[in-house]
């Protein structure tokens, strides 16, 4: 009754990345001009992304091929591991067989690299030098910063203040692999200076640090930008994850009835679910599908659907998406990943097909989850994927009250061993589960952008 791995062998590595948009009843609404409220060209984006990014963000197409070099690239950590949690199903006595796809086997410890490799290679491609981003806790900086060196690109990272001066490891693995960065806001641009004379002590925001990282990119002609979530083709680039997953559980000679993933920005979720909710899009097996976030950040669950900007700067276009307004600044919590004020386009209208639910919780309980995890199953989680451990954990002893066996497959994005401050913490007794602020929510939704449409 030990845990279980299933192992695919590297030719068995997919070849494509799938598009769950060829499999829709009904396309998602377009990004928007903020300027001319018009559907934007995709000759609007050509100042910040390589042409072939664009063409697979406004793409169509349901098999889209990983180009051989990212999988030459992918190949070192990837397929990655699929477990069997059997001995966490025995803590929990419960019925139900419980599946992780485990993405913490990569260079650096997430599973931003399945999208920071392909970006770097297209940048490539078209002779990119350098390219700009933001990054929260550091793990999307991280990993661009590692996807770079392989393809001889400088990278500039933004990263949020209070990330920057709490998470000091991070930021030196991001000078390991050769990046620079810059605590944002910064004074290196036009928005950071702004933000800087209005509120000096600033701690900051993945809003904030996206408006640098975008105007960084906007001014030079040499110089492309990148995000780590939330966009068609960084949702498309993880579906290498549910890809995998499929022929995995083919092994295992079993299905999931629920899969569960956390959700920021909803990237490693929709890697994960999407190829599932393909296979149910085309007519065959059902799933339920369970996005779990922070209750201090609650945009599927607490926040509106309306069309907003990604970035605090407003300079980003208008995108239709579960928002908390692009001025809401979270409470200080763990789970820096989680802290963005959006969800990805794509994500959010599922959502409103009716195609998943959301959950929301503190995060003291995702801790205690993440723990009862590890001590069962040995990998310590990132404090985003005990979001996902405890969504799971939930799952299965809801089958064992109502006495029924369920597959749960849930992704565990990440491990945490960067993060061991959040859980010194934790012991501490420290951790606070912020009361969510009522009023905080009003204000910032106050200042969502006015559309006559
Ligand atoms: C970045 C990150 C997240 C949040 O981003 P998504 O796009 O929602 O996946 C979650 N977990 C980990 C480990 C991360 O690094």
């Amino acid at each position: 009754m030990d845990t279980i791995k299933y192992v695919l062998s590297e030719e068995k590595l997919p070849r494509t990345w799938y598009n769950l948009v060829a499999d829709l009843p009904t396309p998602p609404p377009p990004p928007l001009h903020p300027g001319t409220l018009q559907p934007l060209g995709p000759d609007a984006l050509a100042p910040l992304f390589p042409q072939a990014i664009i063409a697979q963000e406004v793409s169509a197409e349901r098999e889209i091929e990983i180009p051989e070099p990212v999988r030459q690239v992918y190949r070192q950590w990837r397929p990655s591991p699929l477990f069997r949690a059997r001995r966490l199903e025995r803590v929990l006595d419960t019925p139900a067989r419980i599946y992780y796809k485990y993405e913490g086997v990569s260079p650096s410890g997430s599973h931003k690299p399945n999208t920071a490799v392909a970006q770097a290679f297209y940048n490539q491609q078209e002779g990119v030098r350098r390219i700009s981003t933001e990054t929260g806790a550091g793990q999307w900086g991280s990993s661009l910063a590692f996807a770079g060196s392989l393809f001889g690109i400088e990278v500039q990272v933004f990263m949020v203040k209070v990330s920057y001066e709490q998470k000091p490891y991070r930021r030196a693995l991001m000078q390991t692999y050769g990046a620079t960065c810059i605590a944002s806001p910064s004074n290196t641009t036009e928005t950071g200076r702004r933000i800087l004379a209005e509120h000096p002590d600033s701690p900051g925001s993945l809003g904030i640090a996206i408006s640098e990282a975008v105007e960084v990119a906007a001014k030079d002609p040499h110089t492309k930008y990148a995000l780590g979530s939330v966009l068609n083709h960084v949702l498309l680039h993880q579906t290498v994850i549910g890809n995998e997953a499929l022929l995995q559980l083919e092994l295992a000679d079993d299905y999931p009835d629920v899969l569960v993933g956390c959700t920021g920005g909803g990237s490693n979720f929709a890697g994960l679910i999407f190829p599932f909710l393909g296979v149910q899009l085309r007519g065959g097996r059902k799933v339920r599908i369970l996005a779990v976030e922070p209750a201090a950040c609650p945009s599927l669950t607490r926040g509106r659907y309306a069309y907003d900007f990604g970035d605090t700067g407003r300079l980003t276009p208008l995108v239709k998406m579960h928002t908390l307004g692009a001025d809401f600044i979270p409470p200080g919590f763990h789970a820096g990943g989680l802290r963005y004020h959006g969800m990805a386009p794509l994500v959010s209208h599922i959502k409103e097909l009716g195609l998943m639910d959301a959950v929301a919780y503190h995060q003291t309980e995702c801790f205690e989850a993440g723990i009862t995890f590890a001590r069962a199953e040995g990998i310590l989680p990132a404090p985003e994927a005990n979001h996902a451990v405890k969504g799971a954990i939930d799952e299965a002893l809801r089958c064992k009250q109502e006495g029924v066996s369920r597959t749960i497959l849930f992704n565990l994005c990440g491990h945490g061993h960067f993060d061991m401050q959040a859980y010194m913490d934790y012991f501490a007794g420290k951790l606070r589960d912020q009361p969510y602020a009522e009023s905080a929510l009003a204000q910032s939704l106050a200042g969502l952008p006015h559309l006559a449409r």
